[in-house]
């Protein structure tokens, strides 16, 4: 071996990859940081999904707050613990939509790829807490997306499909845009508003480097998520140009209030993001207690619309296991 290979520095580790080594997974270590007592969360939902909060996300959590909208989507709680026979492992059907390893297709038109099965934090209602898949494989994955007719648009989620690395994710990219009715490459993510410095120069290069249209659909909940740190990310994905759109979830508690939900596509909209949807909670196991009732949800969504222009309502949608779109709620 030659001596210069020898000497080589071990590769670096981006700041945001070190960010994501170090986020947070002991429920003591977060209650001490927040000044709350260490009972307020329970050991039996850790160890079912595991807390997992970035130190970017951390400081937007308000100190001594229990209620704190940031803290309830991911603190581990005694609630979880709680079983409904109307609430499972697969609330949306993705073990049916499978068509080959890491690849998920209910859709017409559109196709997901489950890339990564990291997060750069675990919200406590995830509808995929309870799933793990395959990664798919590049090759395996172009083979059976080329025999497709008129696939408009891959979406790449996981996961986070941001956890992979820049080279690994325009490697995907770049694959992709060979494919012959491809028009868009979706990425929904979290790390804008949670790892802000995953939004990288080398990053925003591989997500525009070919005709394919990226479209970028964040998952932000709550306004208090939008800091200035988050707001800087964001702006350099629009200047990148890049379509950004927000998916919420309506969790009790937490956003299921009229001037919060007013606050946020407000909030979305000063930084250039359209209300894209608003999930109906997906009925996973471990999230009962994030459920809003029907008429609740009835009577917000009546408000909403009285007080926000038609582009700023976002989608009031149901995801129904084995539907052919999500399904339009009032
Ligand atoms: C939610 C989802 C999509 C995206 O649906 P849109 O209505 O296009 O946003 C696509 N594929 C799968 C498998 C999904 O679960
Ligand atoms: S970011 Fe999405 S996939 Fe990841 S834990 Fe949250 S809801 Fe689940």
């Amino acid at each position: 071996m030659r001596l210069s290979t020898i000497n080589q520095p071990p590769v670096s580790t981006s700041v945001w990859q070190q960010e994501l080594q170090h986020a947070i997974n002991n429920p003591d270590h977060l209650l001490h940081l927040l000044e709350l007592p260490p009972t307020h969360f329970s050991p039996a939902a850790h160890r079912q999904f595991k807390l997992r909060v970035p130190h970017s996300y951390l400081k937007k959590i308000a100190k001594r707050t229990p209620e704190d909208p940031l803290l309830l989507q991911i603190l581990p709680v005694a609630e979880e613990l709680c079983l409904d026979p109307t609430f499972n492992s697969d609330p949306t059907g993705d073990q049916i939509a499978e068509k080959i390893p890491g690849l998920l297709q209910k859709y017409a038109h559109r196709a997901l790829l489950l890339v990564s099965k990291t997060c750069p934090l675990h919200c406590r209602y995830c509808f995929r807490r309870h799933l793990s898949f395959p990664p798919p494989t590049l090759p395996d994955t172009l083979q059976w997306l080329n025999k497709q007719d008129s696939l408009h648009e891959v979406i790449l989620s996981g996961g986070d499909p941001l956890t992979l690395s820049d080279d690994k994710l325009t490697a995907w990219i770049t694959a992709l845009a060979g494919l012959p009715d491809l028009r868009r490459l979706r990425i929904h993510t979290r790390f804008p508003s949670t790892i802000p410095s995953r939004i990288t120069p080398k990053l925003l290069q591989g997500l525009t480097q070919t005709h394919l249209q990226p479209i970028l659909v964040l998952h932000i909940n709550h306004p208090q998520e939008i800091n200035e740190e988050v707001h800087n990310a964001l702006e350099q994905l629009y200047h990148a140009g890049i379509l950004l759109l927000n998916q919420a979830v309506l969790l009790k508690g937490i956003n299921d209030n009229l001037d919060i939900l007013t606050q946020l596509s407000e909030t979305l909209i000063h930084h250039k993001i359209f209300p894209y949807y608003l999930h109906q909670l997906d009925q996973v196991q471990g999230a009962t207690h994030f459920q809003v009732t029907v008429s609740q949800r009835q009577l917000l969504t009546e408000q909403l619309r009285t007080h926000l222009p038609g582009y700023l309502m976002p989608q009031i949608v149901e995801e129904v296991a084995g539907s052919p779109y999500k399904k339009p709620l009032l």
